[in-house]
């Protein structure tokens, strides 16, 4: 038995952990997501767990034919993008950053807040580590200079629509979410169940093996994935840094780019993004 089929076989004996009459699939279209959908309906045909997924308005088109076509049901959003953005802002440098901010654009002057702001305690030793505003979000939110940012998109068009789905039908998410993808994941996913009882069994999947798989059995990976890494929703800053925004942007048509460009408008021009 090689790696790639020596994980597969743990990732059943994870699998034999829940009762899959009590999971849903969380079916965001993307890379990992589409491996567990096909270990539960090529490789160990487990019966019973319902592919659900969510039309946010923002994927890739490429993405969403993918939610379409392999999902059980699709779920929307109460809010469309631009109502969002004109209630609570736009995503910019991070989820927590952008949390941070809102919450200051928002009148908090909390202890906490202000020393995440500033950067300083207060007896006027620095803040350290990444958990502090980086220096352009710093200087133009305390000179008033900056748009109405906050990460509530995500909030509205993912986390809203999932959670009012689990209360309706009673299922608990298996989440295809990966503990060496990010920072914050790494310490968020540590074993296959979080506190709540989400089923994570994926989390200590490296990349390497993913691709190992997916090339072993010749999984079907979707055209965009030859041009960038991670993807789902089209330009969202959150994929900036690693220039997967502007990249982005180049597959997509004039008529989606135009709209997408029109939603970040403001967090491009901060972030230099350009379109
Ligand atoms: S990933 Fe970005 S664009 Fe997509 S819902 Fe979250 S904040 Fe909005």
């Amino acid at each position: 038995m090689d790696i790639v089929d020596l994980y597969l076989y743990d990732l059943k004996t994870k699998f034999n952990k829940i009762n899959p009459k009590e999971y849903y699939l969380s079916y965001s279209g993307g890379k990992d997501s589409h491996l567990l959908y096909w270990f539960i309906k090529e490789y160990a045909k487990i019966d019973g767990i319902k592919i659900i997924g969510i039309n946010t308005y923002m994927e890739h088109p490429e993405i969403r034919d993918r939610i379409y076509k392999y999902c059980d049901k699709v779920l929307l959003p109460t809010m469309k993008p631009f109502e969002i953005k004109e209630k609570y802002g736009i995503p910019c440098f991070s989820k927590w950053q952008d949390d941070m901010i809102s919450r200051w654009q928002n009148g908090s002057r909390q202890p906490y807040l202000i020393e995440r702001v500033t950067g300083k305690f207060a007896n006027g030793e620095n803040v350290k580590g990444r958990f502090k505003l980086n220096k352009t979000a710093k200087e133009l939110l305390l000179n008033n200079q900056i748009h109405k940012i906050s990460p509530k998109c995500c909030t509205f068009l993912k986390k809203k629509p999932a959670r009012k789905f689990e209360k309706e039908s009673g299922l608990k998410p298996i989440l295809g979410v990966r503990g060496n993808e990010s920072g914050l994941r790494k310490t968020q996913y540590t074993s296959c169940f979080t506190k709540d009882k989400k089923f994570t069994p994926l989390w200590d999947l490296t990349d390497d093996l993913e691709n190992k798989i997916y090339e072993k059995y010749n999984i079907e990976i979707p055209k965009v994935y030859k041009y960038i890494e991670r993807t789902g929703c089209m330009g969202c800053p959150y994929g900036s840094y690693k220039h997967d925004t502007e990249k982005e942007l180049k597959l997509i048509n004039d008529k989606q780019k135009e709209f997408i460009c029109e939603y970040f408008k403001e967090s491009y021009k901060v972030l230099g993004i350009e379109v």
